[in-house]
């Protein structure tokens, strides 16, 4: 195995058990690994550091994976880390048949996520040390999950584009998944697995059901609404009607059979830029008894971070002007470089700005098949808060 040594003092976070090691770090290297090598990586003075991922071009160097040398990342490693990241699914199987039974660095395997949904296992290989894996994590999971009838591959994303590695689609092991239907927490899913986008948001399955039944009686609109998660667990509580708002005709028309798959009809939809549509609707004087904000990732580096904690502020101003008196907004960030203190200051100002009292009456996270790993504060990424609004 090739060694890596890194600068005096730029161990510290390593040490810590941080996966990242950024290429600023590096001193030496010793042989010249390829990407997607595990290699051992030690401090300036020679002693041992980690075992990890390394990558020739990505500003992230070294993925680290192992920090006890006595263990070797072989065969037996990958399979451990695979069933430790199952066992602690298990628990959530009575909830739900779609999960992430896999999420990358959290779960000990840097660029591998997996996704579950009914028997069939969507897979990432997202850097070029998980890209190598392709053959062992099938062969791991077609025995690991029991009645798993098909694995597909979904590697794509800024990550592989950021190593230089192309896009990869494809059916890895099994059947190609048709017909997929997901139960969670008792409302019925329809996905397109085969469909260009991810299949569906596992990260939001606890919080559908933690601010649903807030809404019972309401009137709901569920903005981004993707697969209609929020607004067919809104109706399954007792919501009097729901709004769908989505860029995405194709979206809406998942959510609207969503919707019908679970017993109830068609839903008023408004399709267009939810920046624009809540001014709009504020305009022609609409009001909803709690609202749903679930926008995309919108700070996608640091310098980013401004303009997307505007873009939230705007939003969660409009969504402020359109709840009703003693109503609710459930608003949320899935992007990881907002953290928690800037989301609820920029909470505070849309809440200032809307002249309305606001009140917090719920925290919410990603759910546990996304855990944070303590080490690596990056894990963290979907934040959200359930408002009460006078
Ligand atoms: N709430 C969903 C997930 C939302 S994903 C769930 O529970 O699963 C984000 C959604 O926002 C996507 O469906 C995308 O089509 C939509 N979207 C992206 N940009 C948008 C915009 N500017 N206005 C409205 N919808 C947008």
């Amino acid at each position: 195995m090739k060694t890596i040594t890194l600068f005096p003092g730029r161990e510290k976070l390593a040490l810590n058990r941080h996966p990242w090691v950024f290429s600023g770090a590096i001193a030496r290297l010793e042989g010249q690994p390829a990407s997607g090598e595990v290699v051992s990586v030690q401090t300036a003075e020679g002693k041992f550091v980690a075992y990890g991922q390394f990558n020739a071009t990505s500003k992230i160097r070294l993925r680290l994976m192992e920090w006890n040398q006595g263990s070797e990342v072989d065969e037996l490693w990958y399979r451990q880390r695979l069933e430790e990241a199952w066992a602690l699914r298990q628990s959530l199987v009575a909830r739900t048949s779609a999960m992430r039974v896999f999420y990358s660095e959290s779960d000990g395997i840097p660029g591998l996520i997996a996704d579950l949904f009914g028997p069939y296992l969507v897979v990432q290989f997202l850097t070029s040390g998980a890209d190598r894996l392709r053959e062992l994590i099938t062969a791991l999971y077609s025995r690991l999950v029991p009645g798993l009838k098909g694995i597909v591959e979904k590697s794509d994303g800024d990550g592989r584009r950021m190593e230089g590695l192309p896009e990869v689609k494809g059916l890895l092991w099994g059947e190609a998944p048709a017909g997929v239907e997901i139960v969670e927490h008792g409302a019925k899913f329809a996905l397109d697995l085969s469909s260009q986008k991810t299949g569906f948001y596992t990260d939001q399955r606890d919080n559908r059901a933690l601010v649903s039944p807030f809404f019972a009686g309401r009137s709901v609109l569920d903005a981004f609404t993707f697969t209609g998660g929020f607004a067919v667990h809104a109706l399954k509580s007792g919501a009097s009607s729901v709004s769908l708002l989505d860029s995405s005709a194709d979206a809406l028309a998942l959510a609207q059979s969503n919707l019908a798959l679970n017993g109830f009809g068609p839903a008023e939809a408004f399709e267009g830029d939810a920046f624009q549509v809540l001014r709009d609707l504020k305009k022609q004087g609409r009001t909803w008894g709690a609202i749903v904000l679930d926008p995309p990732k919108l700070a996608s580096s640091r310098d980013h971070v401004e303009k997307a904690l505007r873009g939230y502020k705007d939003l969660n101003l409009q969504a402020l002007k359109l709840v009703d008196s003693g109503g609710f907004l459930a608003s949320f960030s899935c992007s990881g470089l907002v953290d928690h203190n800037a989301f609820r200051e920029m909470i505070a100002f849309a809440a200032k700005d809307s002249g309305r009292r606001v009140d917090v009456v719920r925290q919410l996270h990603q759910a546990p098949c996304h855990p944070i790993r303590t080490s690596f504060p990056e894990s963290e990424y979907l934040k959200g808060v359930l408002l009460r609004v006078l």
